[in-house]
């Protein structure tokens, strides 16, 4: 498995996300973007973050941004809540569901040689 990368205090998350949309984090391909500093970042954000990684791989990043972001629209305009729209994602819904499963060891190894310390 690939190195994946992560940056902490990052400002894209920082000064985009967090303010318009209220999130600490995104995954854009191998590469994990937090809003808070390492301290305050915990090991189930990191592990959910990695699903992402392996649901973009799958679908391709254009694909899965699409699909991303037309899943979110559409549950907004149906429930009109942006926190219910966000968790009816059917990718945000797998990616809690196994946020907490043990991580495989390729997954913690492309984490440390991306330079993640446990
Ligand atoms: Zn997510």
């Amino acid at each position: 498995m690939k190195p994946i990368h992560i940056r902490f205090e990052h400002w894209y998350p920082k000064r985009i996300l967090l303010p318009l949309f209220g999130l600490t984090a995104i995954t854009l391909g191998r590469t994990l973007y937090f809003a808070r500093s390492k301290q305050n970042v915990s090991i189930t954000l990191i592990k959910h973050e990695v699903i992402h990684v392996h649901q973009m791989e799958r679908l391709g990043l254009i694909r899965f941004g699409l699909r991303y972001f037309g899943e979110y629209t559409w549950n907004f305009l149906r429930m009109w809540d942006r926190n219910r729209a966000y968790l009816a994602i059917s990718f945000e819904a797998e990616a809690y569901g196994k946020q907490n499963r043990v991580m495989g060891q390729d997954e913690a190894d492309a984490l440390r040689e991306g330079g993640y310390e446990f």
